[in-house]
């Protein structure tokens, strides 16, 4: 019926003239021709969905290359966000102060841990916008993204306390949970002929709760290396009431302060540090003196995760403790020490919680239940000196335990013990780390925690 005006391109539809008014067909894809449709179908791509992980330390290079090997990249571009081009091995800090290693003995460029035709972006995160899906970035650059991992770790800030950055900063006050307190510490050491060393943790929770234990434990080794032992009176305090979180670990780890006479000050929580008089102060007055204080200050989450509005007091995001997403938003995830998690803060839980991770990520993408389930698993080997190391394995339910591991009966490594064997299971993790841990690389440890080789 009409008049046929003229043939419409491309769709095989007719523009018709009934009276004066022309009519166009409504929806010209009624009338595209077979052909015509079932090409332009086959070109057709969904639009590209953008994955955006903020920070490349552990957790997010991990991350990175665990989903870069795994997405398609025609439907999902990952970028990957950090402000520093250094990748800090933060376990090696613990030996610099001692002279085992040094600052080249921990760093090496973030870019020789990322994939090839990764998307990276150097910059500092200002913040998230977390209702409008996006990422603000110092240099104004804003990215939006569809899935958002959050991996921007825990840092120190020792401007919590009191007096902790007067006067004695860097001259008898030291930290070596970063790089310039380590070498600054291992200068001071140097050229230090003893007195009084206190070790003390400031709150709880800290990055490696374990460290602060090493430490000591070093420095009892290393002061009679240099045969000075018996001029250095050390002592570990700390706002714990033991040696350690757990409760049985921390009865064993407590008799090693013993036995190699390191005095423990538990149950003191520090109000501030008095400069002039080299000593530090609980809330309940009482007094610690020292001629060198080696801090572990209080452990925080990132400033850009206050400005969000997605922390906690300590900065740290609440996140659900079996799946890692976060509490407040369905298209979050949080991994590492930038979680509010009660499993330990450190590279190996960073490890495990990235295959669960990985698992509910891939899950989240299909609109799949987040089936997988993060235990807590953590395995710390702690460096105990005179080239001996005590190996813990444990998870949110199951406190360390005496047993042997990997292996049933066999090991090689010891569960609450003092051995060679657990030293060389510290000094080789250096090397997994950079080979296989940062890689995204399978290591023969399983994610959850297994009672195989475990005494009760
Ligand atoms: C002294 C010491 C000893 C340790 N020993 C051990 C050990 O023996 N075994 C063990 O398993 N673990 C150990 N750890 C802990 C381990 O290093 C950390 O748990 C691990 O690195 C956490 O990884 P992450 O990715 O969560 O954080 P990180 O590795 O710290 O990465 C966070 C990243 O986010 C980036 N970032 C943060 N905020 C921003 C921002 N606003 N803009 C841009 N980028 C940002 C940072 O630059 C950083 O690269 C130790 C730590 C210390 C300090």
């Amino acid at each position: 019926m009409g008049e046929v005006v003229r043939r419409l391109p491309f769709c095989g539809a007719y523009e018709k003239k009934i009276g004066n008014t022309v009519f166009i067909p409504e929806s010209p894809v009624t009338f595209v021709h077979p052909i015509i449709l079932t090409t332009v179908l086959s070109l057709w791509k969904p639009p590209m969905k953008n994955l955006v992980i903020l920070g490349a330390g552990t957790a997010g290079t991990m991350m990175l290359n665990k989903l870069h090997a795994m997405l398609d990249s025609s439907q999902w571009q990952i970028t990957i966000v950090d402000q520093f081009e250094t990748h800090y091995y933060q376990p090696g800090f613990l030996f610099i102060p001692f002279g085992i290693y040094s600052r080249k003995d921990v760093v090496k460029p973030k870019r020789d841990f990322f994939p090839a035709g990764a998307k990276v972006v150097s910059a500092e995160i200002d913040r998230i916008e977390a209702e409008e899906n996006r990422v603000l970035l110092k240099n104004n650059v804003v990215l939006n993204y569809d899935l958002l991992i959050v991996a921007t770790g825990a840092k120190i800030n020792p401007d919590e306390t009191e007096g902790m950055k007067d006067g004695l900063w860097y001259k008898n006050i030291f930290d070596f949970y970063t790089i310039e307190g380590a070498c600054a510490l291992a200068d001071f050491f140097r050229r230090w002929e003893g007195g009084k060393l206190v070790l003390n943790v400031a709150e709880m929770p800290i990055k490696c709760p374990v460290a602060p234990l090493e430490f000591v434990f070093l420095a009892d080794w290393w002061f009679t290396e240099r045969g000075i032992r018996d001029k250095v009176d050390i002592h570990y305090v700390t706002p714990l009431p033991g040696a350690f979180t757990k409760p049985r670990a921390s009865g064993i780890l407590g008799d090693f302060l013993d036995k190699k006479n390191i005095h423990l000050t538990p149950d003191f929580s520090i109000a501030r540090v008095e400069n002039e008089e080299r000593k530090i102060v609980s809330w309940d007055e009482t007094e610690i003196p020292f001629d060198v204080l080696v801090t572990i200050p209080t452990n925080m989450g990132d400033e850009m995760v206050e400005r969000s509005g997605l922390g906690d007091e300590l900065r740290f995001i609440p996140t659900n403790k079996q799946t890692l997403q976060s509490e407040a938003h369905e298209n979050i995830f949080v991994i590492g020490d930038a979680t509010n998690l009660p499993s330990s803060k450190a590279g190996s839980v960073a490890h495990f919680q990235a295959d669960i991770l990985t698992e509910n990520i891939l899950s989240w993408m299909e609109g799949r239940p987040l089936r997988a389930q993060f235990d807590g698993h953590a395995n710390c080997f702690i460096e105990s000196g005179f080239g001996k190391g005590i190996l813990i394995d444990f998870n949110y339910d199951t406190e360390p335990l005496p047993g042997k591991f990997p292996l049933p009966g066999v090991g090689p490594f010891s569960l609450l013990e003092e051995t060679e064997m657990n030293h060389y299971g510290k000094i080789m993790f250096r090397w997994m780390y950079w080979n296989f841990l940062l890689r995204g690389k399978e290591l023969p440890i399983e994610s959850h925690m297994s009672m195989a080789g475990k005494r009760m």
